[in-house]
C-alpha cells in the first residue's frame, strides 16, 4: 500500500521526484501533515521528538495544517499525553513572547492512540483517526519509529497495510541502531523494502560499542564528506553518489590498524569515578570497547598512502563538543517533512559503510580481543 501511495502521489503531481511535490503542496492550504510518533510513551519521544516538533511549530516551520499523534501500547488519553508532553516542552526560545500561548496551541494539535506494534487492526483505528483530522485535504504522513529495532518491521508492515486513506506522501524515520553488521543491516533494509521505497526511508543510527556507535556512522560520514570528489551539484543524489564512491574506495579496516580500550574506575580529588563494568546493566566480563582509534586508507589516486585517523571514546578528559547541538532533531524532522535527503543514509551507502567495519568487528568478537584499560577521565590508552 505504501508503494501504491507513492503512485498516487505521482499522479497528483505529474513529476517523478517526490521531493518536488513538497514545494507544491506543503506550503499551500490544501494539504496536511500527520506526524505519528510510534513509541510515544518512550524516553526519546519525550526528551527529543515532541520538544523538537514544538520548536519547529514555534518557529513557524511546520505546515499550516498538521497533527501529531502519539502511538504506543501504554494506555493514555489525549489529555494525559498532553500533560506528559507539556512537562518536556522547553522554551529554548524563552526570551521571546507568547511561548505558553504557543505551547497551548501546539498541545491542542497532539493526540494519542494506544495500540500494539504488530496489530493491523490497531493501525487501522489510527488511520481512521488520522483521516478525521486530515479533513479531506491531501494527506501527507510521517511515521517516526521511536521504538526498539526488533519491532521496526512489524510496525512498518502494519502501518503500511492499514494506510488506506493517505493520498499524499508517506515517509518513515527509522531510529538507530540500524543493524549491528553487514548481514543484519542488509536484512533490515530488505524487510523494510517490502513495504517502502528507498526514498520513503529516513535512517538514523546505533549503540553497540564505540565502533558501531560513533565510527561506522558519524565519523565515517564526516570522512566521506571530507574525502569525496566535488559532486556535480548539491543535489542529495549527487552528494550521495560521491560519498558512496569514496566509501567503496576504502580498504576494509584491519585489526592491526585499530586500538580498542575500555575505561576503568579512577579516584581523583576524593571522588571515585566508576569503570564501565561497574554499571549495573553491563556484564562484569564485558569486552565492549568504550574507546577506539583507527587508521583508514582510501585506495584512489588522490588519497593514496594517506592515513585517516579516527578516534572516539567515552569517559575521556575532553568532549568533542560540550553540549548537544540544540536543533539536531528539529533539523531531522524538518528534512523528513520537506523530503530533503542529503543528511540521510542511502542503502548502498549503508552497505559500503558496514563492509568497511564488519570484518574487524567480527574479528574483535570472535577472537575476544581484550581492550586496553584506561582510567576514567584520561586521554585513553597510551
Ligand atoms: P524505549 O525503550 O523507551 O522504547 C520506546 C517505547 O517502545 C516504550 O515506551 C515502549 O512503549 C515501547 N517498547 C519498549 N520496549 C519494547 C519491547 N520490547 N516491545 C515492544 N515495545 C517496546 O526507547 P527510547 O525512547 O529510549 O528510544 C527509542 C528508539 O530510539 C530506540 O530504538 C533507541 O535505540 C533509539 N535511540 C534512543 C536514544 C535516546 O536518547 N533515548 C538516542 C538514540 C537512539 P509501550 O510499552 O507504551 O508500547
Amino acid at each position: 500500500p505504501f508503494k501504491k501511495l507513492k503512485e498516487g502521489l505521482l499522479s497528483v503531481t505529474s513529476t517523478e521526484e517526490s521531493k518536488d511535490v513538497i514545494s507544491v503542496d506543503d506550503k499551500g492550504g490544501d494539504s496536511t501533515v500527520s506526524i505519528t510518533v510510534v513509541g510515544a510513551s518512550g524516553d526519546l519521544a519525550k526528551k527529543k521528538i515532541f520538544p523538537a516538533l514544538f520548536a519547529l511549530f514555534y518557529e513557524g516551520c511546520l505546515p499550516e495544517h498538521f497533527t501529531v499523534f502519539g502511538y504506543a501500547r501504554s494506555k493514555m488519553t489525549d489529555a494525559e499525553l498532553r500533560t506528559i508532553v507539556s512537562k518536556t516542552l522547553t522554551c529554548r526560545i524563552d526570551k521571546r513572547e507568547n511561548c505558553s500561548e504557543k505551547m497551548d496551541q501546539f498541545l491542542k494539535r497532539c493526540f494519542y492512540h494506544s495500540g500494539q506494534y504488530d496489530s493491523e487492526e490497531h493501525f487501522t483505528e489510527l488511520d481512521k483517526k488520522l483521516k478525521e483530522h486530515e479533513g479531506g485535504r491531501v494527506s501527507n504522513r510521517l511515521f517516526y519509529l521511536s521504538i526498539p529495532p526488533n519491532i521496526f518491521i512489524d510496525a512498518v508492515r502494519c502501518a503500511s497495510s492499514s494506510a488506506s486513506s493517505a493520498n499524499g506522501w508517506t515517509r518513515v524515520i527509522v531510529e538507530k541502531p540500524f543493524g549491528r553488521d553487514s548481514e543484519s543491516s542488509a536484512a533490515l533494509t530488505r524487510n523494510l523494502k517490502q513495504y517502502l521505497e528507498e526514498d520513503q526511508i529516513f535512517r538514523y543510527f546505533d549503540h553497540y560499542g564505540i565502533i558501531r556507535d560513533i565510527m561506522q556512522n558519524h565519523l565515517l560520514q564526516i570522512l566521506a564528506l571530507f574525502a569525496m570528489e566535488t559532486p556535480v551539484s548539491l543535489d542529495a543524489e549527487d552528494i550521495r553518489n560521491e560519498k558512496v564512491k569514496v566509501l567503496r574506495s576504502m580498504k576494509p579496516l584491519q585489526l592491526e590498524d585499530v586500538v580498542i580500550g575500555q575505561y576503568k574506575s579512577h579516584a581523583k580529588g576524593g571522588i571515585n569515578y566508576p569503570g564501565y563494568t561497574d554499571d549495573k546493566t553491563v556484564p562484569k566480563d564485558s569486552l565492549t570497547p568504550t574507546f577506539a582509534a583507527a587508521a583508514l586508507f582510501i585506495d584512489n589516486a588522490r588519497w593514496d598512502g594517506v592515513p585517516f585517523l579516527m578516534k572516539a571514546g567515552k569517559a575521556l578528559n575532553t568532549k568533542r563538543y560540550s553540549k548537544e547541538i540544540p536543533d539536531a532533531y528539529e533539523r531531522l524532522l524538518l528534512d523528513a517533512i520537506e523530503g530533503e535527503r542529503r543528511l540521510f543514509i542511502r542503502s548502498d551507502e549503508l552497505d559500503a559503510a558496514w563492509a568497511l567495519f564488519t570484518p574487524v568487528l567480527k574479528e574483535l568478537e570472535e577472537k575476544k580481543i581484550i581492550p586496553e584499560y584506561y582510567p576514567y577521565g584520561s586521554r585513553g590508552p597510551s
